[in-house]
């Protein structure tokens, strides 16, 4: 049994307007995904790291593996047009075993901390899925046709962060059930598809996901 950080790095960026996608900005001089490439490679019960991202980037990555010394850096594999394309990619890349654990995590969260990680794999081990999640902060409402419909209870409300772990059979089944007609905007909608538990991990705000301008300019002040 196995345990493999697989990092989805293949957005494109387009909501940062930039020609360079947000994973490969600097942050304190690092690309942001070798901060999160460093973190899982600190972790002993890591095994292997695969990088999910266009074609193109493929040197980029080897190259930034290289420089950051992450020797469990393992094979990048081609990112697909959504993020449950580039997620399935990932899971047929190589011949995983049934009981591997896979941690699917967003490049674009450079400050996940070893905490976390340890989690994610101790709760997965135990309950075959797991992920990490914050309390919602603001109310939160439903809108439709800019007319306020529903306003769900803010103590149920909480924000899904990465990692978001499973063994291979658990996403694997999950995947091939899903009716792909609809789109996953998180690997646990697909499990939560196949009528899976999930277990709870508590995240950390500092766990951002850098999507805007401004919440880059936020990352840049918290390496300060
Ligand atoms: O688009 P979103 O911000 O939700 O993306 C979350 C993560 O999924 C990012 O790290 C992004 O690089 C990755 N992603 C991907 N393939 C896509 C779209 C997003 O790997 N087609």
């Amino acid at each position: 049994m196995k345990n493999y950080a697989i990092i989805l790095a293949g957005g494109s960026g387009s909501r940062m307007n930039m020609e360079i996608p947000k994973q490969f900005l600097p942050l304190k001089e690092k690309p942001i995904i070798a901060w999160s490439m460093e973190a899982f490679e600190s972790i002993n019960d890591i095994d292997a790291i695969i990088v999910v991202v266009d074609p193109k980037y493929f040197k980029k990555i080897e190259e930034i593996a290289k420089k950051y010394k992450i020797n469990k850096f393992l094979k990048s594999v081609s990112g697909g047009k959504t993020r449950q394309e580039s997620s399935l990619n990932a899971i047929k890349s190589i011949n995983f075993d049934n009981n591997d654990i896979l941690l699917l995590h967003d490049a674009a969260r450079p400050f996940i901390t070893k905490e976390i990680i340890k989690n994610s794999i101790e709760f997965t081990k135990e309950y075959g899925a797991s992920a990490v999640y914050v309390p919602a902060i603001d109310t939160i409402t439903e809108i439709n046709n800019n007319i306020v419909t529903n306003i769900p209870d803010r103590k149920n409300l909480f924000y899904a962060q990465t990692p978001q772990s499973f063994t291979f059979n658990i996403i694997n089944d999950a995947h091939k059930n899903f009716d792909n007609t609809k789109l996953a905007t998180d690997d646990v909608s697909l499990v939560l598809n196949n009528n899976k538990k999930i277990y709870k991990i508590i995240g950390n705000y500092s766990n951002l996901k850098i999507t805007t301008e401004f919440d880059y300019k936020i990352a840049k002040q918290i390496c300060k």
